[in-house]
């Protein structure tokens, strides 16, 4: 079956929104220093209006970050395919659609190789919970998702297996780099900055010594504080 996208109605304000947000949101990851040449990839949900399928905008693959305009970004169904865009999606799609298939609370995937955040990656090494921020914003470690190759579902079900019941929104592929999540976007690309942060962080502290771990019931009420009261309020 072929997905049509409609061409006026909300479903069509909805894309465009979208495309409009997930390419502003693009020029944050090489603002924050967290991608070389063209890798790297943010993308969102678009929920299905009136009993449409769900779809995603993302970014195209291989095109450089000084042209991803809101009218270069393509749409795809959660399967990966491709429904809109004149470049082919991001080789990266089946992975982000994957997690949107089975995380329905997801609305936003970022995939980088942020240096320290992939050198902790490379060892296959979680990066402790060793900071107040790191209770705050993951609940705790950021954890190790297994080595896959990128071709299939196994990166995607990596990501899957590893935060299903995991308070973090962040996942170390092995010897690849993270992948993050969030209700939106723009909080996965929040939580992929924060984490490039902790990992440099908690690898210059390595450096002189060994970290102090935070007992598990300050934890706790870091990330209960940090989660449900801590902003401002809608
Ligand atoms: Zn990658």
């Amino acid at each position: 079956m072929t997905t049509t996208l409609p061409t006026d109605g909300p479903m069509r304000a909805a894309i465009d929104a979208a495309k409009q947000r997930v390419a502003a949101l693009h020029a944050e990851l090489p603002r924050w220093n967290l991608v070389a040449w063209t890798a790297g990839n943010v993308s969102e949900r678009v929920p299905g209006v009136d009993g449409s399928d769900d779809v995603l905008v993302i970014k195209p693959s291989g095109v450089s970050y000084d042209e991803l305009d809101a009218a270069a970004m393509v749409v795809c169904d959660l399967d990966g395919r491709l429904l809109e865009g004149d470049h082919s999606p991001s080789s990266d799609t089946a992975a982000h659609a994957y997690v949107y298939r089975h995380m329905p609370e997801v609305n936003g995937v970022v995939h980088t190789h942020s240096t320290y955040a992939t050198a902790w990656a490379a060892r296959g090494e979680e990066i402790p919970c060793v900071l107040t921020m790191m209770g705050d914003e993951f609940g705790g470690p950021i954890p190790v998702g297994p080595f896959a190759i990128i071709g299939d579902d196994s990166i995607g079900r990596g990501i899957v297996e590893t935060l299903t019941g995991h308070r973090s929104t962040a996942v170390l592929m092995q010897n690849h780099g993270p992948f993050t999540i969030g209700k939106s976007a723009k909080a996965a690309v929040k939580t992929a900055v924060l984490l490039e942060e902790v990992a440099k962080t908690v690898h210059v502290s390595r450096q002189l010594g060994e970290p102090l771990p935070i007992d598990q019931k300050h934890i706790d009420s870091l990330y209960d504080r940090y989660q449900n009261v801590y902003g401002q309020k809608g």
